[in-house]
């Protein structure tokens, strides 16, 4: 057994501070081949959730403020309606359910207590990274190349963010290739600032894949969300930054705004390690804004409209952070904003954790698994009729 504030301290590297009013639960924590893990019940009563409610393989916790539906023998979850990847699965041991000591310090604590994050900072610019460029086109669709589309969607950012006074910086403003070293070299070069790099996505495995996902940096020490486990190799490329908590703040705030404003299907908050993700210092995401492999989502990225609905919501996914980081304001949840939206209650909670597809490599993923990428170009897919996927180089 150890003290509260020594388990949280360690567990994020002294990056974290822990409220005394919460001091009086003590963490017990369970070791299990060399890992430390949690109870859930130990979960439930440091943050103030009634007991779990358990419905076969789901289990519930709900304290009227934060909702979190773990999965039994699943790294899926949902926390506050929006699926979460945890980097270990939650499973029983010893008749308790129990969640590793890695994903409660670095997924659950900064989304249920996000104004207890540190090093949010202040954010008075936005690095805009339209991802790929030049002859790097990344995915193509039978209408258009992923590079334009991310290029069109900075565009139409800049100027919202602006109105809101942001400053904004863009990685590259024309179809251009930028060395994925060199946008994340602006970023770093920039002070009270953030950085959200756009791409949509593509898969060869799944045509009918379709929704929206976001990543931040893996954890230190953790599997990303398409590893099953630990490699040697992406604990060599691992940095870590002390931005980490605050990148996965910013990823919630702009996903829940997403989900909540368009209804796309909820692919959940990830975790990779992209050269984007893992050089940058300041808090960093890369948005995927639906597939280019699959007819229906492809068409919607084709039409200007529908970027400019993405574009709206990345804006005031990105407000609500600033407003998080500048004056501790509690960030709006998908809920918040589909009851904006429609002016009543929010609707039935659509999302269950009940089977989704094993996630779907996608072509980004090529980015965080060659540590020396961003030397190393992405070989341009080959372009390919619609409805057929492009074929991974
Ligand atoms: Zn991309």
């Amino acid at each position: 057994m150890m003290n509260l504030r020594r388990l949280i301290l360690c567990a994020i590297g002294g990056c974290f501070l822990v409220s005394p009013l919460l001091a009086a639960v003590e963490w017990q924590v369970i070791k299990i081949n060399g890992r430390d893990f949690l109870s859930v019940d130990n979960v439930a009563r440091f943050y103030g959730f009634p007991n779990p409610t358990i419905n076969g393989k789901n289990v519930d916790l709900n304290n009227g403020k934060n909702e979190m539906q773990f999965h039994i023998e699943s790294r899926e979850m949902l926390l506050n309606g929006v699926r979460n990847w945890l980097s270990y699965p939650v499973f029983v041991h010893d008749g308790k359910i129990v969640v590793s000591r890695i994903d409660l310090a670095n997924t659950l604590e900064p989304q249920l207590r996000p104004n207890m994050v540190q090093k949010l900072g202040r954010v008075q610019t936005v690095v805009l990274d339209p991802g790929h460029g030049g002859f790097d086109k990344g995915a193509i669709s039978g209408y258009g190349y992923e590079k334009d589309y991310a290029l069109d969607l900075a565009r139409l950012l800049r100027p919202l963010l602006q109105a809101k006074g942001f400053r904004v910086i863009m990685t590259r403003e024309s179809d251009v290739f930028v060395p994925l070293e060199l946008r994340a070299r602006i970023a770093n070069s920039t002070h009270d600032s953030i950085f959200v790099s756009l791409h949509f996505n593509a898969t060869d495995r799944d045509p009918i894949a379709t929704g929206f996902e976001i990543y931040s940096l893996t954890p230190r020490g953790a599997p990303s969300t398409y590893e099953d486990g630990l490699t040697l190799a992406s604990i060599n490329i691992q940095n870590g930054t002390e931005a980490d908590a605050a990148s996965v703040e910013l990823s919630s705030c702009i996903y829940h705004s997403l989900l909540g404003q368009i209804g796309e299907f909820d692919r959940g908050m990830k975790r990779a390690r992209f050269a984007v993700l893992r050089l940058t210092k300041i808090p960093a995401v890369l948005v995927e804004g639906g597939f280019l492999t699959e007819r229906g989502e492809s068409r919607l990225i084709a039409n200007p409209e529908w970027r400019k609905r993405l574009a709206d919501a990345i804006c005031a996914g990105i407000d609500n952070f600033r407003a998080l980081a500048n004056t501790k304001k509690p960030p709006l949840v998908m809920a918040d904003y589909r009851r904006q939206k429609t002016g009543s209650a929010a609707p039935e909670k659509e999302s269950a954790l009940n089977p989704v597809a094993p996630p779907t490599l996608s072509l980004d993923m090529l980015y965080s698994v060659r540590p020396a990428e961003h030397s190393a170009p992405l070989q341009t897919p080959t372009p390919s009729p619609i409805g057929t996927a492009p074929v991974e180089p």
